[in-house]
């Protein structure tokens, strides 16, 4: 493949945030013991990019389709499966069905896609679901979620601001249940932050609002957390992208400040969307 094509693809997909490519060895996750199973299917699954600069590129991206001789703009319609020309959410959910791309598949009773308006100008990111969400297949509909509902709800008509849940976009980095809720581990997050990806691609929302660490991890590619970013605006790609406490955070008693700081996250994210 010609080196500059390989630049081309190399640039779409760090653009995309993806530094790792994945190929898939066997259909299914293998059945092993947790711990195995972690390390084996980092191994097996993950070709890292190798520097833009390294010739032998050839060999571990030789299996991409060809890019029309066109610029990154054009070019975007023949990188499946990151981002199919007219990609929609229901042809994203639907290269989700049976997912097993990942260890969360294991544990899972629902895929937990997300919710709202297909057109929404405001999307929430969160982590991941929970036992009420996995149980669902619906995004924050327990504790943490009657809270967020609260939140956009209550803040939107106090301030003039004619929305409900229904009119916002609702998704998670991840889109299974971590087990014992754990933090998504950093492949987990890779693999499914694709999909994400595509999801916000494709509502293509005025901002994003990523709720706690791990969604503004995924979405910044920062390590710094939620204290150090909120308050002011970041992007992703070209979107302008606010983080904001995330509300299981809130529901813990002693977190009056950050309570108070997150309604003022939401005033001016919804300000800044529907004024
Ligand atoms: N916490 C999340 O991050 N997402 C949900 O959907 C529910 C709780």
């Amino acid at each position: 493949m010609h080196r500059d094509r390989i630049c081309q693809y190399l640039s779409f997909y760090r653009d995309l945030g993806v530094k790792d490519i994945y190929r898939r060895k066997a259909p299914a996750v293998p059945k092993a013991a947790p711990a195995e199973r972690a390390d084996s299917v980092i191994d097996t699954a993950m070709v890292s990019l190798p520097p833009l600069a390294a010739s032998p590129v050839e060999t571990s991206l030789a299996s991409l389709p060809p890019l029309a001789a066109s610029p990154v703009e054009t070019s975007l319609a023949s990188l499946p499966p990151l981002a199919p020309a007219g990609d929609t959410l229901a042809r994203i959910q639907t290269d989700l069905e049976d997912c097993r791309r990942c260890r969360l598949c294991e544990g899972r009773a629902k895929i937990v896609f997300g919710s709202g308006n297909a057109q929404a100008r405001l999307v929430f990111v969160g982590e991941g679901p929970g036992a009420d969400e996995d149980a669902q297949g619906l995004p924050f509909v327990g504790r943490a979620g009657q809270l967020l509902t609260q939140m956009i709800e209550n803040t939107a008509a106090k301030e003039g601001i004619p929305i409900k849940r229904p009119d916002v976009y609702i998704c998670n980095v991840v889109k299974c249940r971590p087990p014992e809720n754990r933090t998504p581990l950093p492949d987990e997050m890779e693999i499914c932050g694709e999909f994400l990806f595509r999801q916000l691609l494709a509502i293509r929302p005025a901002a994003i609002c990523a709720l706690g660490s791990t969604a503004a991890k995924a979405l910044l590619a920062t390590k710094d957390g939620v204290t150090r970013l909120r308050g002011r605006w970041h992007k992703w790609r070209d979107i302008p992208l606010l983080v904001t406490y995330h509300p299981s955070y809130l529901l813990r008693p002693y977190n009056q400040d950050a309570k108070r700081e997150a309604w003022e996250d939401l005033k001016k994210v919804l300000h800044f969307v529907y004024d």
